[in-house]
């Protein structure tokens, strides 16, 4: 049995050669969730006076949860009342804790009446987990909460503008204004991209359709679907998740996956109410919805499972960044904008990756280059190496959206950045119990966080972590 761990031992910062020669910054951090609790950790580690402006009630982004969901369901009037977190009451996490969790921070079980012990924690969990290394690192004190950044634009002399208001958690878009203005030599971009729905608007039909339309930003239980036909579109794993949930209750669950192999389609096995489809052909007035496969259903709900866009809308910097077709760029390892590194940098970006432990090495990367103990390539090596990255994609035929998919190279990715900080690279456990845990997902789907077999990876990682604890 691993230990029981009730408290971590503070890890002490790692040592910095030559400490006289550092030079200390003012940075802002736009964003309170995990990317920005790390980069305030690291960044004060170097060294740096820092502020995280973050326009929630209190830390943790979208792992804090909210039953309240936004005015429009999905989520494309910009007048709309935005609500920050995506979380479902039911999520639980689609990681093992193990694999999960800051490396020098095990995201292990903890003690106490609210902790939930499990190996694919509730939300809840992973909230608690959050604040106590907010605790244990002492950042709550240079977080301002309620605190929304409206403007972060380069000013003079290379400085940074940082512009925040008073917010409410749930804000309304507005351009009333009780503003402070301040300069700060970086902006560390901590915004989260979970926030801006991406829908599916292609369908023929689709706008004149009169049944109701949400996005699974807004999804939080299941009750208001009972005995409804929902189609949902995505194969993603808030779409895995969200049908199995509505389909506890619906009358009939039709989930659309254009990735499926033409064997899935029909009946999902295990399930009277769910079929699988590949496409919609067509959606109708009347509420009939026509699948490429032939089959029909009227139904009464379309749930959009199909991702976010990027968005930055407090960002000015006079046309040196952009997001073009959800491409963020250019950025020079999905972090620096070659023209104003490392003053500007962007944390969490990747996606279909193990973010805490990225955010962990590409915060280090930002902190030390800010302190000048790490330096980065020139602007034109920055900007040759991004160019020749975006035509590899082009070459290869990925469209731009796709940027920032890390699905098969993240762990090169990690470790190429750790090479740059001087520090090791991701644990061979982590990358093996990842695999595992993809493949478990893929083969049962239904029970992966229940049952598995990597209980050998477990207890190695259990080893690694006892030199954090105490
Ligand atoms: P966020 O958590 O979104 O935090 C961004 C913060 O910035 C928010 O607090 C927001 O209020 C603040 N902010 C935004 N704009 C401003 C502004 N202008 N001024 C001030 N503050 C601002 N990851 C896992 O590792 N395991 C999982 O199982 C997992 N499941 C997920 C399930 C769902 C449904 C979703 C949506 C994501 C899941 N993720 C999971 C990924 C998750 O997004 C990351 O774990 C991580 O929480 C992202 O952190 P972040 O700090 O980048 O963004």
């Amino acid at each position: 049995m691993p230990p029981p761990i009730n408290s971590i031992l503070r890890q002490p910062p790692p040592p910095l050669p030559l400490m006289s020669s550092l030079t200390t910054r003012h940075v802002a951090v736009i964003g309170a969730g995990a990317a920005g609790l790390i980069a305030a950790r690291e960044l004060r580690r170097e060294g740096h006076h820092v502020v995280v402006f973050e326009l929630g009630e209190q830390v943790g982004g979208t792992w804090v949860y909210t039953p309240e969901s936004e005015s429009d369901p999905l989520g494309v009037d910009p007048k709309r009342r935005v609500v920050h977190s995506s979380l479902y009451d039911s999520l639980r996490t689609n990681l093992p804790r193990e694999c999960m969790g800051v490396r020098d921070y095990p995201f292990e079980r903890r003690e106490g009446k609210d902790r939930d012990p499990r190996r694919f924690p509730g939300h809840r969990e992973v909230l608690m987990y959050l604040q106590d290394f907010a605790a244990d690192f002492g950042i709550g004190e240079v977080v301002r909460l309620q605190t929304e950044v409206v403007i972060a634009g380069l000013g003079e002399e290379g400085k940074w503008r940082v512009r925040s208001r008073p917010s409410n958690h749930n804000r309304m878009r507005s351009d009333d204004c009780d503003c402070v203005d301040e300069i700060y030599d970086a902006v560390v971009v901590c915004n989260g991209h979970y926030v801006q729905p991406r829908i599916a608007d292609n369908i023929p039909g689709i706008t004149a359709w009169r049944g109701k339309q949400m996005h699974s930003h807004n999804y939080r239980t299941p009750e208001p679907f009972q005995d409804q036909v929902i189609v949902l579109i995505g194969g993603a794993a808030s779409a895995v998740d969200i049908s199995r949930d509505i389909a506890t209750v619906a009358k009939e669950v039709h989930i659309v996956d254009r990735s499926l192999n033409e064997n899935a389609i029909g009946k999902l096995p295990g399930h009277d109410n769910m079929w699988l489809h590949s496409m919609i052909d067509s959606v109708h007035q009347d509420g009939r919805v026509i699948f490429k496969d032939g089959d029909t259903v009227g139904a009464e709900i379309i749930v959009h499972c199909t991702g976010y866009k990027y968005d930055f809308p407090f960002l000015e910097t006079n046309g040196e960044v952009s997001v073009d077709e959800n491409r963020v760029g250019p950025l020079y390892k999905h972090v620096f904008p070659p023209a104003l590194a490392p003053w500007l940098s962007f944390v969490g970006l990747p996606w279909k990756v193990v973010p805490f432990p990225m955010f962990e090495l590409q915060t280090k990367w930002i902190a030390g280059a800010l302190s000048n103990r790490l330096a980065l390539p020139s602007k034109e090596e920055m900007t040759q190496d991004t160019e020749a990255f975006y035509s590899s994609l082009e070459a290869s035929g990925t469209p731009k959206r796709y940027t920032h998919n890390m699905a098969n190279y993240q762990w090169d990715y990690d470790n190429w950045i750790a090479d740059q900080c001087g520090i090791p690279g991701i644990e061979e456990w982590r990358v093996e119990m990842y695999k595992f845990a993809s493949k478990n997902k893929r083969l049962r789907p239904e029970s992966y966080r229940d049952e598995w077999d990597d209980d050998e990876l477990v207890l190695e990682a259990q080893r690694d972590f006892s030199k954090y604890l105490n």
